[in-house]
């Protein structure tokens, strides 16, 4: 009999999370209720503080942030290409150019010397990604956006709950998105966050969420209509998460902590269960990181990446590869851009493989990745 499908990421879904949702489904408020405030301050503990603006999904987070940022045509973002296509995508769909530039060999995270270099006058927006949970350069890219006149933005899909030098996440960049989606490090089924310290950008941000409507009688154009009145001064979209949804996140978020204590544990074991192996390389943890490990990203030497994948596919091992260099998707080539790019990002994606890390995990699974992964290499 062949051994179940291990996924590389799966949710952790437990009795409270069950109740906390029946809860909300018996009451008043399915949406735009009292959940939704209370999931922000919960939010806002794991951030430094740092306010929070629900949204529906990772990507939405993204669109938000760009608009509060305002992102629009003329404008150009720098970003990593080792990311999901949603970090540059989302400024593409506001009209920007979106200029990729190169990753750290090491963690894949974007370089701060090739985003200064990428910098031009029209820069609005540096994006950078946690990649796999572990903090990309923030100090450095804050100079960097800083001295661009640009705001500084950081995908922290993979990072919720790390430091930087001993800051939350949450705190070091001007706009911050989170991801709920499953396989991420807590869910909301599908959900999402931006977090800023700007009480302007977190206006924005409020305002691009609900159609840009407003219901602030002083901030009218004509607020002598009626008591029913609301009007929209600039366009915007319905990204509400709903009440419903917001109380799994208040309730995922009381088991951040343990997911990331099981997150680290089963990293810990890949890395020592891989450390004699000449064919990989394991991943880096730099100085000042305090990582939220959402992904193990292997390095596969050789060009054995793809035989690994196919070995552990066939044995029933969900492994992933994150990511395709983005500019490699056929929208971004047919726009101009070009393999060859970034090449730092094509070697680290040529080699990279994610092997199963979710806090489900049982040791014997772990034991089943990693016998594998030495079967591969004999031994
Ligand atoms: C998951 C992810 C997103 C998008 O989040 P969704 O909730 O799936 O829309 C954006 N950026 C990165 C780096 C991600 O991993």
């Amino acid at each position: 009999m062949s051994e179940p499908f291990l996924p590389y990421g799966r949710q952790s879904v437990g009795g409270d999370d069950l109740a906390a949702v029946a809860e909300v489904l018996r009451g008043d408020w399915l949406t735009t209720g009292p959940a939704v405030q209370r999931f922000e301050a919960d939010l806002a503990e794991h951030t430094g503080g740092t306010p929070a603006v629900a949204v529906t999904s990772g990507t939405a987070a993204l669109h938000v942030a760009y608009a509060a940022a305002g992102v629009g045509p003329g404008d150009e973002v720098v970003t990593s290409p080792m990311t999901f296509v949603a970090t540059a995508s989302a400024a593409a769909l506001h009209g920007a150019k979106v200029v990729f530039a190169d990753v750290e060999p090491d963690t894949g995270n974007l370089d701060p010397h090739a985003a200064s270099a990428a910098v031009t006058s029209r820069t609005k927006v540096i994006a950078a990604v946690d990649y796999a949970g572990h903090p990309a350069e923030l100090d450095e890219l804050r100079t960097v956006a800083d001295s661009a006149g640009a705001l500084l933005l950081e995908d922290a899909a993979h990072s919720i709950g790390g430091s930087w030098r001993g800051r939350p996440i949450g705190s070091l960049a001007d706009l911050t998105t989170f991801s709920f989606f499953a396989t991420k490090n807590l869910t909301t089924a599908e959900g999402g966050a931006v977090v800023s310290a700007s009480e302007q950008l977190l206006e924005r941000a409020r305002a691009f969420r609900n159609h840009g409507l407003v219901r602030d009688r002083a901030a009218q154009r004509y607020p002598d209509e009626g008591g029913w009145h609301q009007e929209v001064h600039a366009f915007g979209l319905n990204y509400r998460l709903p009440d419903v949804l917001c109380a799994l996140g208040s309730s995922q978020l009381r088991r951040l902590a343990e997911f990331k204590r099981r997150r680290a544990a089963i990293h810990t074991r890949y890395d020592k269960a891989f450390a004699d192996l000449d064919g990989v390389r394991t991943p880096v943890t730099r100085e000042g990181a305090d990582p939220m490990w959402h992904l193990y990203p292997l390095r596969v030497l050789g060009g054995r990446r793809r035989a690994l994948f196919d070995h552990l596919r066939g044995h029933g091992i969900g492994v992933q590869v994150n990511y395709i260099p983005v500019y490699w998707h056929p929208v971004f080539e047919d726009l101009g851009y070009r393999r060859g790019l970034c090449p730092n990002a094509e070697r680290f994606y040529s080699e990279q493989l994610s092997l199963p890390l979710f806090p489900d995990l049982t040791e014997s699974d772990v034991d089943r990745v990693i016998t594998s992964v030495r079967s591969f290499f004999g031994g």
